[in-house]
């Protein structure tokens, strides 16, 4: 782990979590108060459904709490959409763009991801963009190649260390219990991190990048000491306090 970065460790409850859900995410806001709060960044993202009362439930924690996606517009005729205005207004901080399952699902191009970035950062909110490669890209040797177009068009030109995290998920890693080598997420990362400097100079060199897809409280440690890994996006290992505050402990 890059020792000069703050390292963020993201949660991400996807479809998943109701009002009964509630006394986790309490759980979770209560639990990243120890003094490791003073070293890492720590974030999660209920459904939008959740979003408003889960601000207010951690008001007293340094847990912030984003969205999984937002409209590219503020309003409009757009049924079901949610802009990051109205993020904001819940006083959520961060939004997830770009992930795989919104990108597969939901038909989202790169220049979609990057609008939705774009709009994020008008609102004041940070950008999670999400990429990575299939399992057949991975397969046929073109991780590399499918990174640096999703970084180029996905990646607003606004983008500072402050205002965007980049989140590396392999698709074929996420919810599967495979994992890359560290071989892979060392060459992964260390190439996210050189576009990242050649086109935002030191903003690109200071920006967060996540390693998600399958992370768990047994891989995080391994996953925390690799080169240019500064945080975690984890999806069901987030849903229940104590897998993911033995995560946090990792750190
Ligand atoms: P997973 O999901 O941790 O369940 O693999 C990660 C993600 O999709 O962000």
């Amino acid at each position: 782990m890059t020792k000069t970065i703050r390292p963020l460790l993201a949660g991400n409850w996807k479809m998943n979590g109701t009002r009964a859900s509630l006394d986790q995410i309490k759980a979770i806001g209560d639990g990243v108060k120890t003094p490791l709060s003073d070293k890492i960044d720590t974030l999660l993202c209920p459904p939008a459904t959740l979003l408003y009362v889960a601000t207010a439930l951690c008001d007293d924690s340094p847990l912030a709490i984003g969205a999984q996606d937002c409209h590219q517009q503020v309003s409009g005729p757009h049924t079901g959409d949610i802009s990051a205005e109205m993020i904001a207004d819940c006083f959520g901080t961060h939004v997830i763009v770009g992930h795989s399952e919104r990108r597969r699902n939901h038909a989202e191009s790169d220049m979609l991801v990057r609008a939705k970035a774009h709009a994020a950062h008008e609102a004041g909110l940070t950008a999670i963009i999400c990429l990575g490669e299939t399992a057949y890209e991975h397969n046929s040797g073109q991780t590399l190649d499918v990174l640096k177009r999703e970084l180029a068009s996905s990646v607003p030109d606004d983008s500072t260390a402050e205002s965007t995290v980049i989140a590396y998920e392999p698709v074929w890693a996420i919810g599967s219990g495979l994992i890359p080598t560290r071989e892979n997420i060392e060459e992964a990362h260390g190439f996210i991190r050189s576009e990242l400097v050649e086109r935002f100079g030191n903003g690109g060199a200071g920006m967060r990048i996540l390693y998600g897809g399958s992370v768990s409280g047994a891989n995080a440690r391994d996953l925390l000491d690799i080169p240019n890994v500064n945080g975690l996006l984890v999806g069901g290992q987030s849903l229940k306090a104590v897998d993911f505050l033995a995560i946090y402990a990792a750190f």
